[in-house]
């Protein structure tokens, strides 16, 4: 079972994963967590080129390329590996991560993210992707008290806006497949919510 968390910045998508997973794995199922970018070894190395504030006049369709092939060695090394043993696989970001910043933050044409997106991935698609929504004011406002502001400050308001718009509407154009919460709410109702979801998928 494959299960995506995505959302914007500062929407608690770290915590609720560690809450899933504590959640299952005390029901004795074998879980992995994981996150993009930068869960493996080559992963780590494109997270530090995107990811930083340094990195600068990086190109759209290579930023695209970077997070793809980022994106690819996770299924390769870890989501594929994990999901063949059977393990619940729960991942902080994925596909969506990428048509929402690259494909409407940067501006690239969807169909192009979507099908490089498909080809890093061979195909393989969340079972259950649990978006957790909030307004970008409040999940940046949030975000500065971690002191990542200032790679985030460098996008506009706006950017973040079509980044939220984009996620709810890949979870309207598919809702059997997606869980959307309102991530201002406590995150114990919130890990609730999950739960109730989760336990559903699992029962088959
Ligand atoms: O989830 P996390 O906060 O670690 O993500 C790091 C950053 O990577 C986010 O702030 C987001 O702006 C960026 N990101 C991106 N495109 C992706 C995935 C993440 O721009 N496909």
């Amino acid at each position: 079972v494959f299960i995506a968390f995505e959302g914007g910045e500062g929407a608690g998508k770290s915590t609720q994963v560690r809450r899933l997973q504590e959640w299952l794995t005390a029901d004795g199922l074998v879980t992995r967590a994981t996150f993009e970018p930068g869960a493996t070894p080559s992963g780590a190395g494109i997270r530090r080129i995107v990811l930083d504030p340094d990195t600068v006049g990086l190109a759209a369709r290579a930023e695209a390329l970077l997070y793809a092939a980022d994106r690819a060695q996770h299924v390769h090394d870890v989501l594929r590996p994990a999901l063949d043993a059977g393990e619940v696989v729960i991942t902080d970001r994925y596909v969506d991560s990428s048509l929402a910043y690259q494909g409407a933050g940067r501006v690239i044409p969807m169909d192009d993210v979507r099908m490089i997106s498909r080809w890093a991935t061979e195909g393989l698609r969340p079972d259950l992707t649990v978006l957790l929504d909030l307004p970008p004011e409040v999940g940046l406002a949030r975000a500065r008290g971690r002191g990542t502001a200032d790679r985030l400050e460098a996008e506009s308001l706006d950017f973040h806006q079509r980044v939220r718009r984009t996620f709810r509407a890949l979870a309207e154009s598919d809702p059997g497949r997606y869980l959307v919460l309102d991530a201002t709410q406590d995150p114990d109702q919130v890990a609730a919510a999950v739960r109730e979801r989760v336990g559903m998928l699992l029962a088959g």
